[in-house]
């Protein structure tokens, strides 16, 4: 039996940016990353492959970054790990001994097994798997009628991509009244499904999914709770992910209320030499401290380079101390962006808040042919200033104002700081550098603290 000093199980994200930091950092240990599939995905791409990139392969990832660096990776499933023998066994029937392990087993769709006919034929997931992706987008080549159910913003984006095709016919339905809402406002998840609706897609919000029929095992058309019918040829169910865990649970690792892997700051399970990171593990609440359920890729990353750095010892201090759900998404033309809370996180959290909103464009003078309207909404505390989260959306620099603005809730800035924020400006790249979005709202702001006292 080969022995390694690290082995991680997953080749997603959390996999790769753990075994290429560690090579990084520790170039003299062996790294081994088990992996399901010889060909892996960009996780985030997966709904551009039906259309805008019109095909699986420019969506491909693969482990080069760790292989350059001198890692290995095999293909092989995991099926068991002996966490006490410090063994791993592999579907192959190879055996693996690792001095430290990583779960990096990410997530998987949750099953729709609520709605009858889930299983039906012509009935998919969004997995993040390149064979399965590859059958669905070979599907759907010569399918008219689809229908995607959850209006989150993966069902979302699959639907807006899919729906540029003028011979498809693409229904979305959410409970929600609106979707995106788990991601956003009440006023920018509106704007957003406005956004869908303007394309060739049929949203259906406050509408539940009562049974998928089909004739023969294949699916022909979803019915309504209200009753009514919907053809389709092919459903997508997008109704969420869940910590993928059977392999942990199995090696007898403990989960959080969440179901995710429970690990400490620095990814460590309550075994030693056993870490787990990415989709799979927990996530604290960054203002709550509360076990959370965030999963993203930026997430994940942050927490493979905290570990990648710290797994032989303390080394570079974990700088968060919390997850901070920072999201980005572009629906018909629209940038729309957000960090920390919103109204929904804040009133389950029971935090108090004010809003302050300031709009612009994006370029200056606003005459330029590319200019585009530019919205900055912080969340700010009544208590002190401090900023707690933040919406902007518009033209495309949406997208990295946020993680300007998450930087600044990650260092606790109170809007009071923001005033002598430091900026720079260029005609062709910002907006003018007499009203900066932030620097604005965050005037705003300040006028509301100062009419409060
Ligand atoms: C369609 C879509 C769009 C998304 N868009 C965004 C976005 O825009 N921004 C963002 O931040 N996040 C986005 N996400 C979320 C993001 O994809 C996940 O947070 C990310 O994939 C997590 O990475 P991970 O490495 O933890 O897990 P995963 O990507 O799930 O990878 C886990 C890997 O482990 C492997 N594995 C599991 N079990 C075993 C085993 N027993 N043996 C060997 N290997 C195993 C799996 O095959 C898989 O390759 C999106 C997700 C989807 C599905």
């Amino acid at each position: 039996m080969k022995k390694y000093d690290v082995i991680i199980i997953g080749a997603g994200p959390a996999g790769i940016v753990t075994g290429v930091t560690v090579k990084k950092y520790y170039p003299e240990k062996s790294v081994l990353i088990l992996t399901e599939e010889k060909k892996g995905l960009v996780p985030c791409g997966i709904p551009y492959i039906f259309n805008k990139l019109n095909s699986v392969e420019a969506d491909a990832m693969g482990p080069k970054p760790l292989l350059n660096l001198g890692g290995e990776v095999i293909v092989d499933s995991v099926t068991d790990v002996d966490l006490k023998q410090k063994i791993v066994y592999g579907n192959s029937n190879q055996e693996y001994g690792y001095d430290k392990l990583v779960f990096a087993t990410g997530s998987t769709p949750t099953e729709a097994t609520f709605i009858k006919g889930h299983n039906l034929e012509n009935v998919f997931y969004i997995k993040k798997s390149y064979r399965y992706i590859q059958e669905l987008f070979e599907k759907l080549e010569n399918k008219k009628r689809i229908v995607i159910v959850g209006g989150g913003f993966i069902g979302a984006e699959v639907a807006e991509q899919l729906a540029a095709y003028p011979d498809k016919e693409i229904t979305i339905i959410e409970t929600e009244p609106q979707c995106f809402s788990k991601a956003f406002s009440k006023e920018l998840s509106k704007m957003a499904t406005e956004r869908l609706r303007n394309t060739k897609v049929n949203v259906r919000t406050s509408a539940m999914v009562e049974e998928i029929i089909g004739t023969q095992g294949a699916v022909e058309k979803v019915i309504l709770k209200e009753g009514e019918e919907i053809p389709a040829d092919v459903v997508i169910l997008s109704v969420g992910y869940k910590p993928n865990t059977n392999l942990a649970v199995k090696a007898g690792l403990p989960l959080n209320i969440m179901g995710a892997i429970k690990v400490d700051s620095y990814e460590r399970t309550s075994v030693r030499d056993v870490c787990a990171v990415g989709d799979c593990s927990q996530t604290i609440g960054f203002l709550t401290g509360r076990s959370d359920h965030i999963m993203l890729a930026s997430t994940a990353t942050a927490e493979a380079r905290v570990l990648g750095y710290n797994l032989f010892g303390i080394r570079i201090r974990k700088h968060f101390k919390g997850t901070l759900a920072v999201f980005s998404t572009k629906i018909n033309g629209l940038t729309m962006a957000s960090a920390g809370i919103n109204e929904n996180t804040a009133k389950d959290a029971n935090v108090d808040f004010l809003t302050a909103e300031f709009t612009d464009v994006d370029r200056h003078p606003g005459t330029l042919p590319d200019a585009s309207p530019l919205t900055v909404r912080i969340n700010f505390s009544p208590c002190d200033g401090a900023i707690l989260g933040a919406e902007v959306w518009g033209g495309p620099t949406a997208a990295e104002i946020i993680n300007t603005l998450s930087l600044a809730i990650q260092k606790y800035i109170t809007v009071y700081e923001l005033i002598s924020f430091q900026i720079g400006t260029h005609p062709l790249l910002t907006g003018a550098p007499t009203k900066p979005v932030i620097i604005k709202a965050a005037e705003i702001a300040i006028g509301m603290l100062n009419s409060n006292k």
